[in-house]
């Protein structure tokens, strides 16, 4: 078997492509639009331990991450494109890759959210989130001074129980918000899926990565 040693990006021995994607939500739309291109993995991915799948196409094969990773792998090229929410890229930072293309899937919205019945607020908010680094540069830009608190999950918990007055989330059909007695308060950004290539890989590995971006182009248009 191969080691990842042998699949860096500058490889030119192997000139193979290995593209990170997510199990979740957004894997089968993600699949869809691989498949609509020509590419399928050899085996099943939902129900598999597996990490790493080959595909019919020799050269390509898929990794199984979690969200937050696929960034990170595609950043030191061990990935050399992935498919990654905008939610997870902001809270990246975005280094190290291109976001060629929006591939409009995992379509949601990062917004601040807050109970129905706030009542009287302090000055100085307190701000649950997993994504620290977009909320932090949110208030930043509004020029409002927060405490930001970070969760791993159920955010929503967090104004129920006093933890913090507001969170910054996904929502997207705003039934967990509503379940919880919150209320979507402002928009932070549109979030769609995009495409996301490692800036090594594509000059080192061109002739294969720029037929694969304008092919997922024409399949999401
Ligand atoms: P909803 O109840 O449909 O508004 O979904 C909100 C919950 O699902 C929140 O806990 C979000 O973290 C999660 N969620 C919704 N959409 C996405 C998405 N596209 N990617 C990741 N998590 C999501």
């Amino acid at each position: 078997m191969r080691t990842f040693k042998e699949h860096r990006p500058g490889d030119a021995m192997s000139q193979s492509i290995t593209l990170a994607i997510t199990k979740g939500r957004v894997l089968q739309e993600a699949l869809d639009i691989l498949d609509k291109i020509g590419i399928r993995p050899e085996e099943e991915i939902e129900s598999s331990r597996k990490m790493v799948f080959p595909t019919n196409r020799n050269d390509i094969r898929l990794m199984i991450l979690r969200g937050m990773d696929v960034t990170t792998y595609v950043e030191h090229g061990i990935a050399d494109l992935g498919m990654s929410g905008r939610d997870i890229i902001l809270e990246h930072g975005g280094n190290g890759f291109y976001e060629p293309l929006n591939l409009h899937i995992g379509q949601c919205n990062m917004m601040v959210a807050g109970l129905k019945d706030e009542g009287t607020l302090p000055n100085r908010l307190r701000i649950a989130t997993k994504f620290v680094n977009t909320a932090k540069r949110f208030y930043a830009e509004k020029g409002i001074q927060v405490d930001i608190i970070k969760l791993y999950g159920d955010m929503e918990l967090a104004p129920i129980s006093g933890l913090a007055h507001r969170i910054v989330d996904i929502v997207q059909t705003g039934n967990t918000l509503r379940a919880n007695g919150l209320v979507p308060l402002e928009l932070i950004e549109k979030i769609s899926t995009y495409l996301i290539v490692n800036k090594i890989a594509l000059k080192t590995k061109y002739d294969k990565i720029q037929p694969l971006i304008d092919a997922l182009g024409g399949a999401t248009r």
